[in-house]
């Protein structure tokens, strides 16, 4: 099957996509910047649903519902803090797309929107972590079935030029 691959700009909660990934903190009980965003906006079960979660590992991904959320699910996703790049932050980077990729997969997700995870708080620069990411997610595409789109959810119009930009460059 053919993927579309797109980036748009918008608040990654209003997409009316099957799934969201969520730049989550390793406890998963919330924090500031999009999960802050998603957790205000799937509603206080989600909180609940995420203390039987047990937390998350860097580079780990896992699966809730979405709640209040027009999305059915959520993929929480625990990035790497950016130390420079020579910490192992792309692969980690990388592993966080493909984890995601593999869950929503695996639960029949047909549309997902991911956003700039790390590139927040975290400090991964925008432009290295769209090439990881456009990068993770057309390879993991090749094993995942039923994916018919992936969105690159930009929150800023600079990140949607920068995400724009690697997508026509690793398309041709
Ligand atoms: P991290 O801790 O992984 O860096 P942040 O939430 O601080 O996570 O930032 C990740 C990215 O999400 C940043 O590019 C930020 O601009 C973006 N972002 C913040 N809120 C939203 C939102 N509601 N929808 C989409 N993207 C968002």
């Amino acid at each position: 099957m053919n993927t579309i691959l797109r980036a748009l700009q918008a608040d990654i909660t209003s997409l009316p996509v099957d799934a969201i990934v969520n730049a989550a903190n390793s406890s998963l009980l919330g924090g500031g910047g999009v999960d802050g965003a998603i957790h205000r906006a799937a509603g206080p079960d989600l909180l609940r649903e995420c203390r039987l979660l047990g937390g998350c590992k860097t580079g780990q991904a896992k699966l809730t519902q979405g709640h209040r959320l027009p999305a059915r699910y959520i993929i929480h996703t625990v990035g790497p803090v950016w130390h420079g790049g020579a910490d192992g932050e792309p692969e980690l980077l990388a592993s966080c797309y493909r984890r995601a990729i593999e869950l929503a997969a695996a639960n029949g997700v047909a549309t997902l929107a991911f956003p700039g995870i790390s590139t927040g708080v975290y400090g991964y620069p925008v432009e290295p972590a769209a090439r990881v990411a456009v990068a993770a997610v057309r390879s993991s595409l090749r094993a995942a079935t039923g994916i018919r789109e992936v969105i690159f959810c930009c929150f800023s119009p600079g990140d949607l030029r920068i995400y724009e930009r690697v997508l026509d460059e690793s398309a041709a």
